[in-house]
């Protein structure tokens, strides 16, 4: 297809016109079915038309859709509750999207560097990110993302970023002085090619962060909400963070972002430091709810952590078939990478099968089947696949 005449060439035109969502199918206009395994790049997590989330909205259409933060909102405050349970003690923010979770952890880092020159007398509002990161498109977090792709055409990028290189402890001892206020990190690299963080790396992140009055930034926004068979990506490392952000699957598909401070931090944001319009509106709130009550109440968690373990055995069995196609596999849970020599071609060729996957990073295609995947549709993944290796 060609790009739509009144739309903005910001995307690649697009393949075919997506009409209808049912569970783990996406079915274009002329009626043909696709295995989504893009998840809308991991937020649909619950699937298309998941009936409880489609219900809870409608059911919300009816009685508030937004009455912004001039009051208070039941179901923000509810889903602020669940976020606490889960990620620990601490206070939540909402916003509309990663970039802009990521922009408060921005601004939650500066504040953080100005209380600490305030002590040190040295000024203070580094933020130290990875190399081969995406932290996403605004100022702040184009500066954040060390990817001349990204920023290409945009300078001057926002003052205040340094870069190490991701999972290389003594890369971001060498960043550290007194000017420095923060590190901020994924814990899985997602649009980088699929870069899971060492546990080790983490935890030696922690130590350095708390030697140092860091705060340790994790951002979740592709790897969280159970996407890797932990609610958090992080808490296999055992970490605890100074702050969170995230977003994607939060809402199931509704745009949703949030930040979770940790306790020891939530003096930093006061009332006139940081808001929006939207964020964590009741329609939002209640996408939000909805899909971590699901989470929880359909044991996706569990079953995200039984079934990836034969569908990555699969995958690797790909790899022993095709060893001259396939390089290397990646990632945890319903979050893979696979590398590969051309991952358009793959991407296009699997698209032709009825699987949809996204490629990510160098060379890499990316599998992000929504959280409801049943054993026989990540069978069928392999099934499409095992014909477009063949045919590579
Ligand atoms: C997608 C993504 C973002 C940006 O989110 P948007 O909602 O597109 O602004 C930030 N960080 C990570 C890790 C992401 O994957």
């Amino acid at each position: 297809m060609e790009h739509y005449p009144s739309l903005a060439k910001n995307y690649a035109p697009p393949p075919f016109n997506a009409v209808k969502g049912q569970g783990i199918f996406l079915y274009d206009d002329q009626g043909n079915q696709y295995l989504d395994f893009t998840s809308g790049i991991a937020v649909t997590s619950l699937g298309h038309s998941h009936p409880k989330w489609t219900s809870a909205i409608q059911e919300q259409l009816h009685n508030l859709v937004h009455c912004s933060n001039l009051f208070g909102i039941p179901s923000q405050q509810q889903l602020a509750d669940k976020l606490v349970e889960i990620a620990g003690p601490g206070r939540l923010l909402f916003c509309n999207s990663g970039a802009e979770a990521n922009e408060a952890l921005i601004k939650l880092a500066r504040l953080h560097g100005l209380k600490k020159s305030k002590k040190t007398g040295q000024t203070c509002h580094q933020v130290i990110t990875a190399t081969n990161a995406f932290h996403g498109r605004t100022f702040g977090c184009m500066a954040a993302t060390p990817q001349e792709k990204i920023q290409k055409g945009f300078h001057p990028m926002l003052e205040g970023f340094r870069y190490a290189e991701f999972n290389n402890i003594e890369s971001f001892k060498e960043q550290v002085d007194p000017s420095v206020a923060a590190i901020m990190i994924e814990t899985i690299q997602g649009e980088g090619g699929i870069f899971p963080a060492e546990n080790k790396f983490l935890q030696d992140l922690q130590q350095l962060c708390q030697d140092n009055d860091l705060l340790l930034i994790i951002d979740e926004v592709q790897c969280g909400i159970g996407r890797t068979g932990d609610f958090f990506a992080y808490q296999e490392s055992g970490i605890t963070p100074d702050a969170i952000g995230m977003a994607k699957g939060l809402g199931g598909g509704f745009p949703i972002g949030a930040i979770w401070i940790n306790q020891a931090h939530e003096e930093l944001f006061q009332p006139g430091s940081h808001g929006t319009t939207f964020g964590g509106n009741p329609l939002a709130s209640v996408s939000g709810n909805t899909v971590i009550d699901t989470i929880f109440e359909d044991k996706l968690l569990e079953k995200v952590q039984k079934q990836s373990k034969q569908w990555h055995e699969k995958i690797h069995n790909l790899k022993t078939k095709y060893p001259n196609k396939i390089h290397e596999i990646r990632g945890k849970g319903y979050m893979v990478g696979i590398s590969v020599d051309d991952a358009l071609a793959i991407t296009h060729s699997s698209r032709d099968k009825g699987l949809l996957i996204v490629p990510a990073g160098q060379n890499t295609i990316r599998l992000l089947p929504p959280l409801i995947a049943e054993e026989t549709h990540l069978n069928q993944s392999i099934k499409i696949l095992d014909s477009v290796f063949k045919n590579a």
